[in-house]
């Protein structure tokens, strides 16, 4: 009785859920299913019939301290009986300072300024701002484009779909409405082979011959993460920093994916040994908890953009620095430094799980760098289908086109993570079949 009670409401929520929620790059009319969540604990989902299966999406790329953790809930607790919220014109608090504190500490050298954002792509959005900002005041406004490669995504917002990859970003729908930029081919070079300089000759033509009307060079530092989840050379990045030098271009990292510790690196940059003049980092920043972003820039650009006109930067959402968000970020931040998680563990763990599919005919490729797995198929994987199968082997994974890929909550067990890429290796195998 109790139990029928219980699949009929289930039933009709998410029945609901499907005939009026809109759930993310998804029809409005024949939704793929979605599961009903219940809570969450350590790496685990518990659905609503009490089954727990084991996270390995991170909840896109962010809850790497896993969920319900004590602390995090402790410093929102603490944080909302002193203010959940407060406008941050004319006003400051102590989240907020704390936290471009411990921020400044531990990205790239040179960067010096913060401006909170609400979302990754907002953070993009303000990022691209101050590049033009930078040029407009500096006299030299015809610096205006920008320039990217390919199979990137920086988000869903105008400007930042303008620098998403054009074909998994459907720039088509959009057609003249986005503004052009200069695309690059994606770097051919891979993580852990040899650099191909050709490469860069290709790089260096274009701000060679469009650099007098680029602001900025805007890409994701050695992962390109929801654009193809490609793992690039270093070498590859620290020679587009020396090219943006010479061209007079700006270089904006988008670390949103790839910041706190996802690639090995606590940014992605230090494979690399650079600084950008613009970082923006999102997803894991509050641990999960929220959403909120930030984007850094070097002390040049604040003076230049401060000393010009209309000498303020014209940006400033409702919820910028939110309290609650900028305690729990500055938690996470906390719980990272004392933690010292070994991400080359998970990396082995990954290797070891994950390489053996490489033998799989289905299989083109598996790559593995920090807390990041990728099992890239020949074909495009029928998502209901993978899914139903990888809750049935206790996992959550959440694949898109051919890529079939994890990264779990830093928190992970071994064991845990090696029932991860067993539910892996058990579903791929049959798609055999
Ligand atoms: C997710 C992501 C964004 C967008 O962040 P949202 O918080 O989803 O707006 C931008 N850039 C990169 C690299 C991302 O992975």
């Amino acid at each position: 009785m109790q139990d029928s009670l219980l699949e009929m409401e289930t039933g009709s929520l998410l029945s609901f859920d499907r005939n009026h929620i809109w759930h993310p790059y998804t029809s409005a009319t024949s939704p793929n299913e979605c599961l009903l969540i219940e809570k969450a604990e350590g790496v685990h989902l518990q659905l609503h019939d009490g089954t727990k299966v084991i996270d390995g999406m991170s909840s896109w790329w962010s809850v790497i301290h896993g969920y319900n953790h004590p602390e995090l809930n402790q410093s929102l607790m603490n944080q909302i009986h002193k203010m959940a919220h407060v406008m941050f014109g004319g006003l400051t608090h102590r989240p907020a300072i704390e936290l471009a504190c411990a921020l400044l500490k531990i990205v790239p050298d040179g960067l010096e300024h913060v401006f909170y954002c609400d979302s990754g792509s907002v953070a993009v959005e303000v990022a691209m701002k101050m590049a033009l900002q930078y040029w407009h005041s500096k006299k030299m406004a015809n610096k205006n484009q920008f320039v990217t490669i390919e199979k990137g995504y920086h988000g869903d917002t105008w400007h930042a779909m303008s620098v998403c990859d054009p074909i998994t970003g459907m720039h088509h729908i959009f057609n003249d409405r986005l503004s052009a930029q200069y695309f690059l081919p994606p770097p051919r070079s891979v993580f852990g082979d040899t650099l191909d300089e050709n490469e860069l000759v290709e790089v260096d033509e274009v701000l060679k011959k469009y650099g007098n009307n680029i602001a900025a060079f805007i890409l994701e530092p050695i992962v390109q993460g929801a654009g193809g989840m490609r793992f690039y050379h270093p070498g590859y990045l620290a020679q587009v920093k020396q090219l943006c030098k010479k061209y007079n271009v700006l270089l904006i990292a988008d670390e949103i994916a790839t910041g706190f510790g996802r690639t090995g690196k606590m940014f992605a940059c230090e494979h690399s040994g650079i600084s950008p003049d613009i970082m923006c980092v999102g997803k894991a920043l509050t641990g999960g908890y929220m959403s909120f972003a930030a984007t850094l820039c070097t002390g040049n650009i604040a003076r230049i953009i401060s000393g010009g006109n209309p000498g303020v930067f014209m940006h400033g959402p409702t919820f910028m620095g939110n309290p609650l968000a900028c305690a729990v970020a500055l938690e996470s931040l906390r719980l990272l430094q004392k933690n010292k998680y070994n991400i080359s563990r998970i990396e082995q763990l990954l290797k070891q799980g994950l390489y053996p599919l490489k033998n799989n005919k289905t299989v083109a490729d598996v790559r593995v760098l920090g807390a990041i797995g990728v099992v890239e198929m020949k074909e495009n994987v029928v998502i209901d289908t993978v899914q139903k199968a990888f809750i049935e082997q206790g996992i959550w994974l959440r694949p898109f086109g051919k890529l079939i890929y994890t990264m779990p909550p830093f928190i992970i067990s071994d064991n845990d993570l090696q029932s991860l890429t067993k539910g892996m290796h058990n579903v791929i195998t049959k798609l055999n079949n």
